[in-house]
């Protein structure tokens, strides 16, 4: 079975920048974008970045709002912080090295066991399994598993990594999860270990992996884009991006409600009613967001913005 996975990994994998040389530093970027972002998304950040940032020591040396407008948009900019403070500390401590050895990598910050096993796979070709969603749904689907077991598939993954070549192995099962087994329409007559597959003989591919229940809490915000001359107000969030100013209620001052928008954080829902005006308030900082790292939410907050003004000129 891990033969023909692995085949069909070499004749059908996407080629990305990263598998060309499968440099630690790039497959380590790389990896850190790939959290919770598809490879499509990612893709485009990644080639500014690597541009912006060819090597560990450019990165090191870089400062953290200009590494933050190369991630804004793509969402968890604690990954864009954690990366910045642990190339730091691999110049200064591993002299730009990355370290080919689990508990030196799991010390240092943003890395955890994932992280880990796909940099010591990927880049150094060492056994240390990875577990994500896609490996996750592959696995349980393959062994038929109809409840979820983390250490059970750290084994199972474990396992894998011993028989054939590592780099190969976990990346195989990565991009079957995310070629072939799809979540809701695997493409099983395609699926090179279609003979192995319990959930695939079975008929069970929608029941595994079961789904994790999530609640989903909603909030309704409000936010405001308050002008002064060409500049906007905004302020800093903790994870360094810059926002507009949220209220519960609108501090007083002439305000226009000029649209709506939602956004999706994780298992938050946010709706959002956007308003614009002046007030006169100090201790507000007045910038120009187009120098600024902002997030995905007030990039939307803005769209809304410029349409007013496009509505606005067209009357
Ligand atoms: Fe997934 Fe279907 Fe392949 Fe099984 S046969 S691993 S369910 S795509």
């Amino acid at each position: 079975m891990l033969q023909q996975l692995v085949n069909w990994f070499e004749e059908n994998q996407r080629p990305l920048p990263w598998r060309t040389e499968y440099d630690p530093y790039n497959v380590w970027v790389s990896e850190v974008m790939l959290q919770q972002t598809q490879v499509e998304t990612a893709l485009p950040y990644y080639e500014r970045f690597i541009r912006a940032f060819p090597t560990i020591e450019y990165l090191a040396k870089a400062n953290e709002e200009r590494v933050l407008a190369l991630w804004a948009g793509l969402g968890y900019y604690r990954r864009a912080k954690n990366l910045l403070a642990a190339a730091r500390v691999i110049v200064d401590r591993y002299d730009g090295n990355i370290p080919p050895e689990y508990d030196a990598l799991i010390d240092l910050p943003g890395i955890g066991p994932y992280m880990a096993g796909a940099i010591l796979s990927i880049a150094f070709n060492k056994p240390f399994p990875v577990v994500d969603g896609n490996v996750r749904r592959v696995l349980s689907r393959l062994y038929g598993w109809t409840e979820d077991s983390p250490k059970a598939l750290w084994n199972a993954a474990a396992r894998l990594v011993h028989e054939a070549e590592p780099r190969l192995v976990n990346q195989a099962v990565m991009e079957l999860g995310a070629k072939v087994c799809s979540f809701k329409a695997p493409r099983c007559l395609v699926c090179p270990v279609q003979v192995s597959c319990v959930a695939f003989r079975t008929g069970m591919q929608d029941k595994i992996p079961p789904i994790k229940k999530r609640p989903v809490t909603v909030y309704v915000n409000l936010f405001a884009v308050i002008q002064r001359d060409r500049d906007l107000c905004l302020m800093k969030h903790v994870d360094g991006m810059w926002e507009f100013p949220m209220f519960s209620e609108l501090p007083a001052g002439a305000f226009d409600q000029i649209g709506e928008c939602r956004h999706s954080i994780t298992h938050h829902r946010l709706r959002v009613t956007v308003f614009s005006g002046c007030i006169q308030e100090n201790g507000f900082v007045w910038k120009d967001p187009s120098m600024l790292p902002i997030s995905s939410l007030t990039r939307k907050i803005l769209d809304q913005e410029h349409k007013k003004h496009r509505m606005h000129n067209s009357d």
